[in-house]
This record gives C-alpha cells, structure tokens and sequence, in this order.
C-alpha cells in the first residue's frame, strides 16, 4: 500500500511537534520511542473514528430500505463502541426504525461488517494466537504490553475459544476437502514417497574461520518409532522428559 508522502511528512512533522512540547528537555530516545508508541495509537483510534463516520454521507437524510420491505425512518445518531488493536473506538452513526416491523438498524454498522461492543477480526486474531501460546493471564499481560491497553483474561478467553473454533472449521473443511475423491488421488499422488511424520532437530556451534567466528548449524531429520518393553528395561532410572520408549531411525544429518 502506498500512502500519500505530503501526508505522512504532515503527520510525522504534528507528532514530532508534540513529541517536542510534551518532552521538554527531558528527551532521550527511549522516552521519545514511548511517547510516539502511545500516540500513534491514541491518533489511530481517533482516526479510525473519523474513517467509519465519514462512510456515512451518503446516507444523510435518507430512508433505508428495511428487509420487510418497506422503507425505515431515522431516529437519531447514536453511539456505539468497538474494541480494535487501537483500543476503545467511540463512533456515532444513524440509526433507523421500520415503523412496520418495528426492527431497527444502523446502515454504517452493516457497510463496515462492525457488531458494536465486539472486538474487531484483527484484535480478535492477536488475542486468539496469545491466548493459544500462553495463560490467558499472562496473554491479557503481553497484550497490554504491546498493544498500550488493558485486556481482560476473559476476553482473551473468549477470542482464544473463537480462534479455536475458528482453526477447527478450518481444520474440518481440510477434512471434508481430503476425502473428496479427486483431492485424495491428487494427495496420494505427491505423498507417495513419503509415510508417518518426519521429525527435524537442529543444533549450532560456533566455529572460528579464517577472519571471524560462524555458526554451523547441523540440520537432522529423522523418524520415530515405538520400541518394544524388553529393549526399554535396558535403560537405567529414566531422566525427566526422556521418552525411553521412543527410538529414532532413519536419520539424515546435514
Ligand atoms: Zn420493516
């Protein structure tokens, strides 16, 4: 995407104009990086603002057509509320109501796929990928640091669960895809060679050349199996973590 460079020589020169006012004396790089953080996210929110409202114009003073089939009336603006990776966004849109069946809406909601009070598809997927690596405790924790504001353990409960089922439609339409029979014959066709998983280890060490120190990585691809009861016993007390009933085989180092 290529962004207009009058534009952004403007916005870069209003930030370094509050940067500088903020600041002070007090400037060293550290406090100016925070202070930029912190602004370009509250100035992103408050733009994002101005963008979803803006989309309105076009319906300024017009009935909408209500899925009854008759047309509904405005009422007033009203505010809404959307949780995106900017933070809380405010907005005010036109709202509507069919007086025959008494349903109501907000055109602008619909244009822009936004549910108020819902927390965006990008926020929603951020929260998703943390909640799956870690806590949701210590997700909500990482989130705050990187996105400049707080995120309840719930909601990152809540997004992870919809990220689960997300990956889980996902996963199933793999499914139903694989078992239709031209995919599967074209699956067969370049799985041929291969059966079981192939597992890969890798492991560094610096080594001195002619002029300075490289790393040598040793890259290992094996596979696993089973070994039977009798060969296990041969091992001593078992070390924590080591799985003795797993040998690998077929290992390539390169
Ligand atoms: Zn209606």
């Amino acid at each position: 995407m290529e962004f207009s460079t009058t534009r952004l020589e403007q916005i870069a020169k209003l930030l370094a104009e509050e940067v500088k006012e903020q600041l002070a004396e007090k400037q060293g790089i550290n406090e100016m990086e925070q202070m930029l953080r912190k602004l370009v996210k509250e100035a992103a929110g408050l733009g994002l603002r101005r963008a979803i409202e803006q989309g309105e114009e076009r319906y300024a003073g017009k009935d909408v057509a209500c899925h009854c089939g008759e047309q509904a009336k405005f009422v007033s603006k009203r505010e809404a509320v959307l949780w995106t990776v900017f933070g809380k966004v405010n907005y005010r849109r036109r709202y509507y109501l069919c007086a025959e069946c008494h349903q109501g809406q907000s055109p602008l909601d619909q244009k822009y796929g936004i549910v108020p009070g819902q927390v965006t598809q990008t926020l929603s997927s951020l929260l998703g990928v943390l909640g799956v690596e870690v806590a949701f405790e210590e997700a909500s924790q990482l989130a705050e640091r990187f996105l400049l504001f707080q995120v309840s353990d719930n909601t990152v409960r809540k997004q992870t669960e919809g990220y689960g089922s997300a990956q889980a439609q996902a996963e199933k339409e793999w499914i139903e895809k694989a078992e239709d029979e031209k995919a599967l014959q074209v699956r067969e066709r370049s799985m041929e060679c291969r059966s079981g998983r192939i597992y890969a280890s890798i492991a560094g060490a610096h080594v001195p050349l002619q002029h300075e120190w490289r790393e040598l990585k040793t890259l290992c691809w094996y596979k696993v199996e089973k070994i039977g009861a009798a060969a296990s016993q041969k091992h001593h007390r078992p070390l924590i973590g080591e799985q003795s009933h797993l040998q690998a085989n077929d290992m390539k180092c390169h």
